[in-house]
């Protein structure tokens, strides 16, 4: 793995925009989940462990609710 994000499910609207720029395609929207404030909110969904922290999601959310998290490289 390496790299993984978080969603802050709070702030996430459920725009899709994320989900369009990841370059693994390990974003998505839950088709079966609403957050609080009655959005759809997006989920990680990367079983083998692709997300390469590349932080492009978080880059283009618009309500700042992705953190990205990297391995770090070996000493
Ligand atoms: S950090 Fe990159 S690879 Fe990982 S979920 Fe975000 S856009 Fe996809
Ligand atoms: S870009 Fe942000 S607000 Fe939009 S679906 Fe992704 S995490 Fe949610």
């Amino acid at each position: 793995m390496k790299g993984y994000v978080t969603i802050d499910e709070s702030l996430c609207k459920g725009c899709s925009l994320c989900t369009g720029v990841c370059p693994k395609n390990v974003l998505r929207v839950s088709t079966e989940r609403f957050t609080a404030r009655g959005y759809r909110p997006v989920e990680l969904v990367d079983p083998t462990g692709v997300c390469t922290g590349c932080v492009l999601c978080a880059t283009i959310c618009p309500e700042a609710a992705i953190t990205v998290y990297r391995a770090r490289a070996a000493a």
